[in-house]
């Protein structure tokens, strides 16, 4: 089986098995990518984002969503702000003339929502293809433990590829053992 070391500063190794593609399962043109995984506090509203790059295997086409991260709240919110934003100032523009109370009352808060449900629901609409478990990264990086100051020694990962997390399990037992990895389903 081929393996891939995770370069992470941990004192047992970290690997990740290299033959079947971390989405999907596939074992076709499988190639190693460097996964962004990232992880904010708070569900992206505060806090110290943490960033690892790691190498995992992907198919041809699942090697898109090694860096295809999930919508944050925040984003999502940000998004709909502006999108409210733009068709405010079309309505202002070249919508009816209404009163004050109307537009404020009314219509301001008709658009949030309406820009509000859009955005959820385009999201919503992403879904992934074939056989791919996610639309998004695969993996999900749920914790990790440190060493003073920035020396990421353990990973808490979460795969929405059940058969990829036993997988990962199976050849990480000593490091899963030694509590420096953690592995769940998404
Ligand atoms: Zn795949």
């Amino acid at each position: 089986m081929m393996i891939i070391n995770l370069p992470i500063k941990s004192d047992v190794p970290v690997v990740a098995p290299g033959d079947s593609c971390c989405n999907c399962d596939s074992t076709a043109s499988v190639t190693s990518q460097l996964t962004d995984l990232r992880r904010m506090p708070l569900w992206g509203l505060a806090g110290a984002e943490i960033k690892v790059k790691l190498p995992f295997p992907y198919c041809e086409l699942c090697a898109a969503t090694a860096n295809r991260r999930r919508p944050t709240a925040l984003g999502v919110i940000a998004v709909s702000l502006l999108l409210a934003l733009v068709l405010g100032m079309c309505w202002l523009f070249a919508g009816p003339q209404l009163s004050e109370e109307l537009t404020e009352y009314i219509v301001a808060p008709f658009l949030l929502i309406f820009c509000f449900a859009a955005v959820i629901g385009f999201y919503a609409l992403k879904k992934p293809s074939g056989e791919q478990t996610s639309y998004y990264q695969p993996i999900k990086l749920k914790n990790t433990g440190h060493k003073w100051p920035a020396d990421i020694t353990g990973l808490e990962l979460a795969f929405t590829n059940a058969r990829y997390a036993d997988k990962f399990s199976m050849v990480n037992l000593a490091t899963i053992a030694a509590k420096k990895i953690k592995v769940s389903k998404a």
